[in-house]
């Protein structure tokens, strides 16, 4: 399929007339053929107006045929083959296994929701029957299920070109849970975009949604990202990307005269915290931190920017093996020439700071945009003394906060931010450690885990991909897993309705056969 520079508004294929942006192969620094057209005012009125008069009607459509339409949605990007492939590897500098692992999790992800969709429990179908001879008073009919909210605005993530950004989590959790999308496109991946959009397009063609159920406009973040977000068609927002674009759109959002919810992932550091017993009788745990710190050029929200452990000679050795792991990794290109820009100066700014000292650097080979890892570390109370040290350097970049003790471990644990991981490096000698730290990492974390790093995150029902903030503006949800779909979810009660007026999910013969709560209990049918 050739990449004309368009975007997509409901069923047509349109060239924005405000301008043109082209995108940039990082690995070059230079732009790449064809043109974008800028979206203007009245194509992201068209895009929205387009969204609301699709909801009602798509959102009651049978569930089976919400689910084809997900699936169908992966295969057309299936169908997209190399081509796909090719151009998301030029516009991101991201390598074609990595793509191509990444367009399987995406199409999995759809897939995933078409289950979720068909099982018919995000609904939470809920019936209370009248008890008219009640005493005192009778109780009414009471039903409960789940409704979408609305057209959501999603922004993709440069460090997802396929898995969160067009039809990645944020859209499948979305469209899964009955919400029409409009997706403003990010500029790192225009081409990857309109490809995905245009497969996008094709399966609501093909299984006859309304009109608008998607669309992917191309502008500016400060207009049309910020038009989108204020617009009174729009019910919720999905976003991932830095702190200052997230907490922008959050303050948008409550400025509206109606607030919507932002549900946006900004910044995360990741504390992994490497007990005694791990140091000692874990060999191959330096290389294992300099491969996870590496992945992906750094650019992963779980990337491990903070190493925690107590002054030992096993952490000596280990900081011996992630330094000698550390200096054989080369340079990787960057997904962008601004966020390789920030990265190399958080660096500067993190190794200017008193009591930083460098530890390890990765190969500099002068490859334009290209990261080049550092491990950098510190003692605890320099760490807590500065705040500037906490801040997210996005790319392959940790810091080593070297503890006195146990309590000041702890000390530190307490004192960082909202995490979307935190990791745990143990045996069975440091499960007293490990019980004390796990209060604090519950009230700080999205997700726990022992023995290994965030980066390499399972799209899995049990799966939290979110956390306190400002890892995440709302620690309520998750955005990668089947429980993202609970975001874009509101409850309604009806009383008393009458029995032609309800879905079938409330109808007393539940012919979607779904797992209801009636009178309390768990039930398969009335
Ligand atoms: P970004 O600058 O926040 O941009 C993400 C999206 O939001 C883009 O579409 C951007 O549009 C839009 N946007 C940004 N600021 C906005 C604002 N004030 N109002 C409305 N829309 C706005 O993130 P990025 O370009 O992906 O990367 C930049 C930095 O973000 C990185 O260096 C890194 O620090 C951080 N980042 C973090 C994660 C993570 O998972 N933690 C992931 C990716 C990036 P335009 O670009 O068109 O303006």
């Amino acid at each position: 399929m050739q990449i004309k520079g368009e975007m997509i508004i409901g069923r047509q294929a349109v060239q924005g007339k405000e301008g043109t942006v082209k995108a940039v192969d990082p690995s070059l620094n230079a732009q790449i053929e064809p043109a974008f057209g800028l979206a203007s005012a009245s194509e992201l009125e068209r895009a929205c107006a387009l969204a609301w008069t699709a909801f009602d009607q798509y959102r009651e459509l049978p569930l089976e045929r919400r689910a084809k339409f997900l699936e169908t949605i992966a295969d057309r990007i299936m169908d997209l083959g190399p081509a796909l492939i090719e151009r998301a590897m030029q516009e991101t500098g991201l390598p074609q296994a990595r793509l191509e692992g990444e367009r399987g999790r995406t199409c999995n992800q759809l897939r995933l929701f078409a289950k979720v969709v068909r099982d018919g429990r995000f609904l939470t179908a809920t019936l209370d029957s009248a008890l008219p001879d009640r005493q005192p008073a009778p109780r009414p009919d009471l039903r409960l299920r789940k409704i979408g909210l609305g057209p959501v605005a999603v922004f993709g993530a440069s460090n997802f070109p396929l898995a969160f950004s067009v039809a990645g989590g944020d859209t499948a959790s979305a469209l899964a849970a009955g919400c029409p999308v409009v997706v403003k496109a990010h500029s790192a991946h225009l081409g990857t975009s309109e490809l995905v959009a245009k497969a996008v397009q094709k399966a609501a063609i093909e299984c006859d949604m309304p009109e608008g159920v998607f669309s992917m406009l191309i502008g500016a973040g400060q207009t049309i990202g910020q038009n989108l977000v204020a617009h009174p068609h729009i019910k919720a927002v999905g976003f991932t990307g830095s702190r200052s674009g997230g907490i922008a759109l959050m303050k948008t959002a409550a400025a509206r005269p109606e607030p919507i919810p932002v549900y946006a992932e900004m910044s995360s550091i990741n504390p992994v915290f490497m007990l005694e017993g791990a140091l000692q009788s874990n060999a191959r745990l330096p290389q294992a931190f300099a491969d996870s710190l590496t992945l992906g050029a750094g650019q992963f929200c779980t990337n491990p920017g903070l190493l925690l452990a107590i002054d030992s000679p096993a952490l000596d050795k280990f900081i011996e093996g992630a330094k000698a792991a550390i200096e054989a990794k080369n340079p990787a290109t960057m997904l962008t020439p601004g966020i390789h820009q920030a990265y190399t100066s958080g660096v500067a700014k993190l190794a200017a700071i008193e009591g930083v000292s460098l530890v390890a650097q990765g190969a500099t080979t002068g490859m334009t945009c290209g990261a080049v890892a550092a491990l950098y570390s510190t003692d605890a109370a320099n760490f807590l003394a500065k705040p500037d040290l906490e801040g997210e350097i996005f790319g392959p970049c940790s810091l080593l906060i070297r503890c006195r003790n146990e309590a000041e471990l702890v000390q530190v644990a307490e004192h960082v931010e909202g995490q979307l991981t935190a990791a745990v490096h143990a045996t069975a000698a440091d499960i007293a450690t490990a019980r004390k730290l796990l209060p604090t990492l519950e009230r700080k974390a999205g997700r726990i885990l022992f023995n290994g790093f965030g980066t390499g995150v399972e799209v899995a029902h049990a799966m939290v991909h979110g956390g306190p903030f400002p890892s995440t503006s709302d620690s309520r949800s998750t955005s990668v897993g089947a429980s993202a779909i609970d975001r874009f979810l509101r409850p309604v009660c009806y009383q008393d309705v009458p029995a032609e007026l309800l879905a079938p999910e409330l109808s007393n013969d539940n012919p979607l056969n779904i797992a209801r709560v009636v009178n309390g209990d768990l039930a398969w049918n009335a």
